[in-house]
């Protein structure tokens, strides 16, 4: 292939277009395009080094069974057979999978397909619950739907931006240029960071709030609770558009909410609480952007919605510049909602009512319909442990690192009676339990499509073909072909990404309308790709960038402009909070709170980036930081080796310091 390809960055929910151009034979340069809007050319440096992560080295390069290298059909028969054993011997709730933002929509819609429609449990659940799941139901809350309202062109147009847990410079780069971008065109744009760290993120900010740890819903909750004191809602809005305002007041004034009260939980300035107010106040164009700080929480869903119910209370929300944005961590993590690749959704945007079941059923033919939720991802490993799970297949994540309770994860791995991974590297610290290992496709060897943090689709383009030294397959292919040796030929008979995300598209406008008197069980999703339905291979191939729904040519931009929501009376819901502290408290024997963060140059568990030669440079290995105030009462000693522990877990890390950090007392 000569010509410059036009794709996807692979790591963060940005979603940023790239170009990789061709140098020669196995060598490539990635740039910026800059037709495309999540980035219009920039790149941040994990995206503009994506060359030098191309290498076929440590990849998994043929299938293996219990450590030996086998044939394709041997592996595929052996899991298909295996899964078979247990359903028959144990019922369809002893198998899961454990899949991964990281996977292509097409791969996800089939995968959910296949555990959902055909072996008969919803034990399907997604690494992108630990990074999202808490503002999907807080979006299903509020909105009737899991829509994010808002477009990245908001940024550009908001007065007053307000970044809740996150570190936007290191988590989401190629953002944090764009609102960096906004202020030098317009310097009169306020930002305010709500994250217990100082960060690198500072460097734009003109407010920033260092609330203590998970105290986020106290803030925003005293926000709403202001907002009613001072006359300073939309009342024609709040009482034309939305349900549950008097109740969530009633519940608000239960507890003491005052500003006072609020600047001792969170541990800040009285001043600083009033300027946060009083920017909000005084702003109309507002949009609030959360992300991991927020969601991982025990409290995640409640905190989502306390950030809504402000910007319904001020109608900030459905027009230009205005909306409560949830930006995800990983590249594909919105694809796999829009599947329903959480165990608690059953597809496109559905969930397990009658009418739903129904119509999903009605659409595969599917022999075997799931009912009811399955196990989310902790619960998944806690069947394990229970023995009520007994085969797992896990597709493109590495939870003996990467979830809560590592302890737990590595102990149910090493229990459970069948363990199936599909992965691009050969070596991690979960493929060790496994007992196939299936070959997938890496970045730039695979096709299909993915959808950003704004609902923006691309394409994810095929450049290289590493076929002479790697025997990989798609990720939609294997599951295919398991899916096939189990009986359902008839059903998994794609012939490219192509197929099955037409019928995607065909799923999503399935009977998606308001309910008529001929049609009463009729449902309007949000979710909707009707316009794509019909396009032809070659219009796949060159899809442009479209933000869903796509019910005609041009996407859709912003949700709400009608102020229309997907609820029962088409209303937006306020959501009673009643603000909480973290679940976990600290003691003498535990007596710190850490958060966990992103590295600039590293993505996950640096399978990928750790490849890259100019990205390792920066930091090469995960470490752990604290104030020199902590360091020196704990007697610890800068970059020496600690180890970090609770009742569940442990992992032993480099000591660093970083007094941007408050010190514990
Ligand atoms: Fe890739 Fe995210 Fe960087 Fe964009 S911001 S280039 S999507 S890692």
């Amino acid at each position: 292939m000569s010509k410059d390809i036009k794709t996807i960055c692979p790591y963060c929910g940005v979603g940023c277009g790239v170009v990789m151009k061709k140098i020669n034979n196995n060598k490539y340069s990635s740039i910026g395009d800059k037709t495309h809007p999540a980035n219009f050319g920039r790149l941040c440096i994990k995206g503009s080094k994506l060359s030098e992560t191309l290498s076929t080295e440590y990849r998994l390069k043929q299938p293996q069974i219990n450590g030996k290298e086998v044939k394709w059909d041997d592996a595929l028969e052996y899991t298909a057979q295996k899964f078979q054993e247990s359903i028959k011997n144990y019922g369809a709730n002893s198998v899961a999978f454990y899949v991964s933002g990281q996977l292509l929509s097409e791969d996800y819609y089939i995968a959910n397909k296949l555990m959902k429609g055909f072996i008969g449990t919803s034990n399907i659940d997604t690494n992108s619950r630990l990074c999202m799941s808490s503002s999907v139901a807080g979006h299903k809350r509020a909105f009737g739907s899991d829509t994010v309202a808002g477009s990245y062109e908001d940024f550009d147009y908001a007065t007053l931006i307000i970044l809740a847990g996150s570190n936007m410079a290191y988590s989401h780069p190629v953002v944090f240029q764009r609102i960096k971008q906004a202020k030098l065109n317009n310097p009169t744009l306020k930002i305010i960071s709500i994250d217990p760290r100082i960060t690198a993120t500072d460097e734009i900010v003109d407010l920033h709030l260092a609330i203590n740890a998970g105290s986020d819903g106290f803030l925003f909750n005293t926000l709403l609770g202001y907002l009613y004191d001072n006359d300073l809602m939309d009342n024609d809005f709040t009482s034309n558009h939305t349900n549950n305002l008097k109740e969530v007041i009633e519940n608000l004034k239960k507890y003491d909410y005052s500003i006072e009260k609020t600047c001792e939980i969170c541990e800040i300035s009285l001043k600083d609480m009033k300027k946060f107010i009083y920017y909000f106040t005084t702003n109309d164009k507002v949009v609030t952007i959360y992300s991991q700080g927020i969601n991982q929480s025990s409290s995640g869903t409640d905190k989502v919605n306390a950030i809504i119910n402000c910007h319904l209370a001020t109608k900030k929300i459905g027009k230009i510049g205005s909306s409560a944005f949830s930006i995800t961590g990983q590249p594909n993590a919105m694809g796999g909602r829009e599947v329903g690749g959480l165990a608690n959704q059953l597809a496109s945007h559905m969930d397990f009512e009658k009418n739903d079941i129904d119509r999903v059923q009605r659409f595969w033919e599917a022999p075997n319909i799931a009912t009811q939720e399955g196990l989310k991802a902790l619960d998944m490993f806690d069947a394990i442990l229970k023995k009520q799970i007994k085969a797992i297949w896990i597709i493109h994540t590495n939870p003996a690192v990467s979830m809560p309770q590592s302890g737990i994860i590595k102990k149910a791995l090493e229990i459970c009676d069948f363990v199936a991974v599909s992965d691009i590297i050969e070596h991690n610290d979960t493929n060790r339990y496994a007992n196939v290992l299936f070959p997938a496709l890496a970045w730039g060897e695979k096709d299909g499509t993915i959808t950003n943090s704004d609902r923006t689709i691309s394409r994810q383009k095929k450049f290289i073909d590493n076929s002479k030294d790697i025997n990989a397959k798609a990720d939609w292919e294997i599951i295919q072909e398991v899916a096939r040796k189990m009986g359902f030929k008839r059903e998994f008979n794609y012939k490219n990404s192509y197929d099955i995300f037409i019928e995607h598209c065909k799923l999503s406008a399935f009977e998606n309308q308001k309910p008529t008197l001929k049609n009463p069980n009729y449902k309007l999703r949000d979710f909707n790709l009707s316009a794509l339905s019909k396009i032809s291979l070659k219009q796949y191939d060159n899809l442009k960038p479209i933000q869903w729904p796509v019910i005609d040519e041009n996407g859709t931009k912003r949700m709400f402009e009608d102020y229309k929501f997907f609820t029962y009376n088409q209303k937006a819901n306020f959501i009673s909070i009643t603000p909480k502290l973290p679940m976990l408290k600290t003691n003498k024997q535990y007596p710190f709170v850490f958060n966990n963060g992103r590295e600039r140059n590293q993505w996950h568990t640096m399978g990928r980036t750790s490849k890259s030669s100019t990205l390792i440079k920066h930091i090469d290995e995960p470490y752990i930081a604290l104030n020199e105030k902590d360091i020196q009462k704990y007697e610890l000693k800068e970059n020496e080796l600690v180890n970090v522990y609770n009742d569940l877990s442990s992992i032993t890390l480099r000591l660093t310091t970083d007094n941007n950090l408050k010190p514990n007392h």
